[in-house]
């Protein structure tokens, strides 16, 4: 028999109804053994599992999740991967964690991640870099880099993830798992960590997209204490999965079928493309004219949310505080002991497009071409039902490659950024490998709040390539 942590999360429901504390501990031998070497997690704690587990009969009962260390859990110190939040222990759970506690999951891992979710490659995280599954010595992207990871490397059956500009998508297609980004509005945010308000969202990375709509079915929802959450019956998404793909139209938008594009990547989204033709849909070309300012346009506008948000941590309120003479001297040596490089600069940035006389020439033409890149999306709407592109220019790039570039590292969320201006949902599924072995994903972006058809896109494909078979080599 196969040990249990290689099952699927809807495989490892059916094995945790007979055999639960096996499940647990082949999860957790499994993660205590690898991850020293991959540095998913950065906490985790085997007794607190055992603890939780219990309930009979529910969906995921007696099933191990890992959690973004940006999401809070009660009684668990969560830091966001930053030494400012060192300490730092909510008194309650997010609400996508009540969720997963009240269908029984068991919440044991706290995954790695980029400081304050800033970043394409888990490697600004205090606690060191995560390291891809399928190459030692490559980023496993970022920010949720540890929730891709441990999925790949089967260290959870499924694990949340947080996505502002790419975040679950990018780091999914570089470990070869499915990361889904919902809807803005679909999944409370509440006890997520603020970065930018207006883009985050919380979605789960899983090995099957089939396992990403057991997870949807339990995190969406309307909820009172997200203003931002959507009033909504929320489908059965699991119920949505099919094979056939007659009757839908497929966009291949020219503007992400660039130069820089990986040349194998560009092959592997065609052939999908072929693939879905041959399932019935109907392929076309569609223009998000707009699209090519969408880097240019977050990176003012999400820095500005992220500066105004992270002005709470002073020392005083939450997590670490290192002493001054005076208030200001302890606010200011918290901060910049506190903070790592990466989010200093964002600090600096969204403080200076923000500041009088700036404000106009950055941040409101910022937030006009965000609309028009929305608008984009709304036209192309009207002419297909999805939208089909590459999920990263490149596959995963070597540790340190890019991080004396910040620019560089910021393109790699090239792809992965306008669903975020726009809010509209996107789902990134493994459709090869490059080389022969870096994995290769695929994103899908559908109208607001149409989950299902992302998801029986994303379905379809899977069940034709088979890819979750294949696995990392680890030992
Ligand atoms: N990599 C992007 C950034 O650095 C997106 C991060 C995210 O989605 N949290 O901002």
């Amino acid at each position: 028999m196969s040990e249990y942590f290689s099952l699927t999360l809807k495989e490892a429901q059916k094995a945790a109804r007979e055999d639960s504390a096996g499940v647990l501990a082949s999860v957790r031998n499994r993660a205590a053994a690898l991850n020293p070497k991959i540095n998913a997690f950065v906490r985790f704690d085997a007794a607190k599992a055992v603890s939780q587990s219990g309930a009979q009969g529910l969906l995921l009962s007696g099933i191990p999740i890992a959690i973004k260390d940006n999401i809070c859990i009660d009684g668990w110190e969560t830091t966001c991967a930053s030494k400012i939040l060192k300490g730092h222990i909510p008194p309650y759970d997010a609400a996508a964690v009540e969720k997963i506690k009240q269908a029984g999951g068991v919440i044991f891992a706290q995954a790695n991640m980029d400081e304050f979710a800033f970043g394409s490659s888990s490697e600004t995280s205090a606690h060191g870099p995560v390291r891809n599954p399928w190459d030692l010595e490559r980023v496993p992207g970022g920010s949720s880099g540890g929730s891709a990871a441990a999925v790949a490397a089967d260290m959870a059956f499924a694990a949340l993830g947080s996505d502002t500009g790419g975040s679950i998508r990018q780091p999914a297609a570089f470990c070869g798992v499915v990361g889904l980004k919902p809807t803005y509005g679909l999944v409370s945010r509440y006890g997520l960590i603020a970065f930018g308000s207006s883009f985050d969202q919380i979605g789960p990375i899983t090995k099957t997209v089939e396992d990403t709509a057991l997870m949807m079915n339990i995190l969406a929802g309307h909820d009172a204490r997200d203003s931002t959450s959507a009033k909504m019956t929320v489908p059965d998404y699991t119920g949505a999965l099919q094979k056939d793909m007659r009757g839908l139209k497929i966009g291949l938008p020219k503007e992400f079928f660039i130069e820089g594009l990986d040349p194998e990547i560009e092959k592997s989204v065609r052939d999908a493309a072929e693939i879905y033709r041959k399932l019935g849909a109907e392929i076309r070309t569609v223009s998000l004219p707009h699209t090519p300012h969408s880097v240019a346009v977050y990176y003012i506008v999400a820095v500005a949310e992220a500066s105004s948000n992270l002005g709470r941590y002073d020392g005083v309120r939450y997590g670490a505080r290192m002493p001054g003479k005076d208030l200001k001297e302890l606010y200011f040596n918290t901060r910049s002991e506190g903070f790592g490089a990466e989010a200093k600069r964002r600090i600096l940035l969204g403080t200076f497009v923000l500041s009088a006389g700036y404000y106009d020439a950055y941040y409101r033409q910022g937030q006009k071409v965000r609309t028009l890149i929305r608008d984009d999306f709304q036209k192309a709407f009207k002419e297909v039902d999805l939208i089909l592109g590459p999920t990263t220019p490149t596959p995963a790039f070597k540790i340190g490659e890019k991080t004396a570039d910040p620019i560089a590292m910021y393109l790699s969320d090239i792809f992965t950024i306008p669903a975020n201006l726009a809010g509209v949902p996107a789902l990134s599924v493994p459709c090869g490998f490059a080389g022969g072995k870096l994995p290769i994903g695929l994103q899908l972006m559908g109208r607001p709040f149409e989950e299902t058809t992302l998801l029986r896109a994303g379905y379809a494909l899977e069940q034709e390539l088979q890819l979750f078979k294949q696995k990392p080599i680890l030992s």
